[in-house]
């Protein structure tokens, strides 16, 4: 089939780009695709070339010839299948297991160190998803295609020729999405879970949440990236999964979770199900050892190297959705206050004649800010800008101000008003300005998007 030469490039591109980016793991699910859909493809093209081209002749196709495929497809992507790829899918397991291990320890581990039981438990589950995947996926769909067929009234050869494009198009192309997310579900789970036996061997306390964020990133590994949890919490969670029944009490124990779920909820009230990934079909989310940050109480603000610390409290407790006691929250606000521009003359040029602002001098400026940021009923927000920076924002539905407080710079201020924005844009026809409102409506419906997702943090 030459469609599969097609894919068979893409991941033959994909093993290179693993291999530049030097990523053993999208190394072993490309690896273990590879392997699932040249089996998935070869069983296929037997049942068109074994059974559906033998459907031929201008008699009615019937319902004895749709039943004949489908127990013909159910065998070979059944239970043929499973058997084909039990292997290549065991050593996956067994790799990616070690890999996690030498993640955390630096060496290969022993014979002795390897969770033989974890392993054979993976298996056990995962070939359960392979074996059942047409039963669960797809035989309902090549059922619907048959009835049509035989709704239609057509002949026998029409309704071949329909099943083998059906079977070497869509439904194919469906499948190969699948195996897709479950090579990248194996890996996760097989390396976490020697991530977590490495953990313990190493005396490791707290480990944290990293994913891998680029545009194919799900809400719910936003959500989770960064977060840090105690080892211990993994080791129960791996216990359990592994003592699952069967691969339905798998799903119960670590249920996938919509982003929504867990927004805003501090990591110490989170399921445990959620203490390790994947948090949902094709996760590439990983987990890496870490510490805890000293509160921002402890942390002394004239110290050298204090920028550093304030960085990482900060960061973690955006990360873990945690609150700032009142106590915290004045010690930051009273050190913003002195916070000061990179380019104080330029900002007040930019913003000097937003609805909100209509600044006389650069002191008139400053003095609407620091009130902003002393007086009370303003909105405080604590951020993480880009997954990294932290920021504290002020605000009071009029005025947006942005401070970076590990460097005490100012980042960014506008006016929030929509009206600013439309008449900024139908007042002036020029270039220059249409492109001033939309970046503020950008930014706009980024905050908005931040909240509600919880990246950025009402305090
Ligand atoms: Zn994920």
């Amino acid at each position: 089939m030459a469609r599969y030469f097609i894919y068979k490039s893409i991941i033959e591109l994909r093993k290179i780009w693993a291999i530049v980016k030097k990523d053993r793991y999208d190394r072993f699910a490309n690896e273990l695709l590879d392997v699932l859909m040249r089996s998935w493809d070869e069983n296929t093209r037997l049942v068109i070339n074994e059974v559906i081209r033998q459907i031929k002749g201008e008699q009615v196709f019937s319902r004895t010839e749709l039943d004949m495929i489908i127990e013909a497809l159910k065998i070979r992507l059944g239970e043929a299948f499973a058997n084909e790829v039990a292997q290549p899918l065991y050593e996956t397991h067994l790799s990616t297991y070690i890999e996690g291990v030498k993640d955390v320890l630096q060496v290969t581990p022993t014979l002795q160190q390897i969770d033989h039981r974890a392993i054979a438990a993976l298996q056990n589950h995962n070939i359960y998803w392979v074996h059942s995947f047409f039963d669960r996926q797809l035989a309902d769909r090549v059922t619907r295609i048959g009835q049509t067929i035989i709704a239609e009234g057509l002949s026998r050869s029409k309704a071949g020729k329909i099943f083998e494009s059906a079977l070497s198009n869509e439904l194919q192309q469906f499948s190969w999405r699948y195996w897709e997310g479950f090579a990248n579900h194996v890996v996760t789970r097989s390396r976490e879970l020697g991530h977590v036996d490495a953990y313990v061997q190493a005396g490791v306390e707290y480990y944290q949440v990293k994913a891998v964020l680029d545009l194919r990133t799900t809400e719910i590994c936003r959500q989770m990236h960064g977060r840090v949890f105690h080892v211990s919490q993994a080791v129960e969670l791996k216990n359990k999964l592994l003592n699952a029944q069967n691969p339905e009490e798998v799903k119960q124990i670590a249920p996938w979770m919509r982003a929504d779920q867990v927004t805003g909820k501090p990591t110490s009230k989170l399921p445990n199900g959620l203490a390790l990934p994947p948090y949902h079909f094709n996760c590439r989310t990983r987990t890496v050892k870490a510490k805890i940050p000293p509160k921002i109480a402890e942390i002394d603000l004239t110290a050298a190297g204090a920028g550093k610390l304030l960085k990482d409290s900060l960061s973690y407790v955006v990360n873990n959705q945690e609150q700032l006691s009142v106590k915290e929250l004045k010690k930051l606000v009273t050190r913003v206050q002195g916070a000061g521009w990179d380019n104080m003359q330029a900002h007040f040029n930019k913003h000097k004649d937003e609805e909100f602002t209509q600044w006389k001098s650069v002191e008139e400026m400053n003095a609407q800010l620091m009130d902003l940021i002393r007086r009370g009923g303003r909105d405080i927000y604590l951020q993480l800008y880009l997954s990294k920076e932290p920021r504290i924002i002020f605000t009071d539905n009029r005025l947006f101000l942005s401070i970076d407080p590990v460097r005490n710079k100012i980042k960014t201020i506008f006016s929030l008003k929509r009206e600013t924005i439309k008449a900024l844009q139908s007042r002036n026809s020029k270039y220059i300005l249409m492109k001033k409102g939309k970046t503020i409506n950008k930014q706009l419906l980024w905050i908005s998007k931040k909240l509600k997702n919880g990246s950025l943090r009402h305090l």
